[in-house]
């Protein structure tokens, strides 16, 4: 992109910078465009949005994590122009890579909070037993430290379960008293990006849709976005020609797993788990999860570690399986037995799901398997 008539601290200049042809740019807004689920006729208003806005500053918050999230910022191998946008925000305060530490690093913070209008991400779950001892960060608790960065801020986007839900820490019997940010933070607007980690494709769409419309995307009754957390993974799966076949892998390596056969045998959670892993894949966009011949583990859903273990466990075959069942009702079905053996909070998110997707979906009839059928598949 040439030298552009563009404020230095814009995203445009920032680009510009950074070697980004016009070209490069145009068919990134395109693509974000469609990440977005928006009508193409969109994607000029997003390319001026991001060529007349200033480099929004963050604050990125890390308690109960393992840093995850921030790897999946940081993969960049071949930085695409996504990875440009998140290398041009003004990052002020990130533990784990800023150069600051100490006071200086919390001076940084200071400053970027006392001006206010700042982007919030959160990694990691905030415990809350024992008044926050359990996680203290230059003298104060999560818990302080999460109210005080909140307040004045235009967003806070959680990224990762632990944050969007309390995750690992607050998987039973949950001796921290961990919980995620949206039980603690209330006047600002959160949305959740959960996954073991997030996909980095889903939070720069996140970022580029606030700073064209001011506004967050629309989210679920868990407080995902739709654009990313609209639809089951098991119906964009590209082994589920084998599922509605009843061609299952059985065991690790035998001839249906070589084959690429459907993994729900081995426990794959896909059937009640909402992501858009499928379509945008990881890594660049090379492969996947279940691509790469191991089941969902249903990391995006809340409580997961509670209600969708053990990982290798197969999902209960819920009552009426058969040729005339439709998707809806095996996801509502699986997700129903699975909570019952555990939790009854997972009961309650399992009916908040449903509610939150009754009116996006529409019945898929399964054309194959019977119960018995899937019983004696896959050989
Ligand atoms: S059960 Fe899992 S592997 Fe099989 S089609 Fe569904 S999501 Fe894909």
């Amino acid at each position: 992109m040439p030298v552009v008539d563009a404020p230095t601290d814009s995203i445009l200049h920032a680009l510009a910078s950074h070697g980004v042809t016009r070209r490069r740019f145009l068919e990134f807004c395109a693509a974000t465009t469609a990440l977005l689920a928006l009508p193409q006729s969109y994607a000029p208003r997003i390319a001026r949005a991001l060529e007349d806005k200033k480099k929004p500053t963050v604050v990125w918050l890390e308690f109960q994590d393992c840093a995850g999230n921030t790897e999946s910022f940081l993969r960049a191998v071949s930085p695409s122009v996504g990875d440009i946008v998140l290398d041009v925000l003004a990052v002020e305060y990130h533990e784990t890579i800023m150069a600051a530490a100490g006071f200086q690093a919390e001076a940084a913070k200071d400053a970027a909070v006392a001006a206010g209008g700042h982007i919030v991400v959160v990694e990691g779950s905030v415990p809350t037993g024992a008044n926050g001892v359990y996680c203290t960060i230059g003298g104060k608790s999560a818990v302080q430290i999460l109210e005080e960065v909140t307040a004045g801020a235009a967003a806070v986007i959680t990224v990762g379960t632990c944050s969007s839900y309390g995750g690992l820490p607050a998987a039973s019997p949950n001796p921290t008293g961990a919980v995620g940010v949206p039980e603690l933070v209330s006047g600002v607007p959160v949305i959740n990006l959960p996954g073991c980690p997030m996909n980095v494709d889903n939070m720069v769409a996140t970022i580029v849709h606030f700073l064209t419309f001011g506004a967050l995307p629309a989210v679920d009754g868990e407080g995902r976005p739709l654009f990313a957390y609209g639809e089951r993974i098991h119906d964009h799966c590209e082994r589920r020609a084998h599922f509605d076949a009843g061609q299952f892998a059985q065991e690790w390596g035998d001839e249906g797993h070589r084959k690429g056969w459907c993994l729900y045998k081995m426990g794959c959670k896909g059937p009640s788990t909402f992501h858009n892993c499928p379509s945008i894949r990881w890594n660049g966009g090379t492969s996947w999860p279940i691509g790469a011949g191991h089941g969902c583990v249903g990391c995006s859903e809340p409580a997961f570690w509670d209600t969708m273990t053990p990982i290798y466990g197969r999902l209960p075959a819920p009552p009426g399986f058969g040729v005339t069942t439709s998707v809806e009702q095996i996801g509502a079905g699986i997700v129903g037995l699975t909570a019952a053996g555990f939790a009854a909070h997972g009961l309650i998110k399992a009916g908040q799901r449903k509610r939150a997707h009754k009116q996006d979906e529409a019945p898929i009839e399964i054309e194959s398997a019977t119960a018995d059928d899937e019983e004696g598949a896959g050989q």
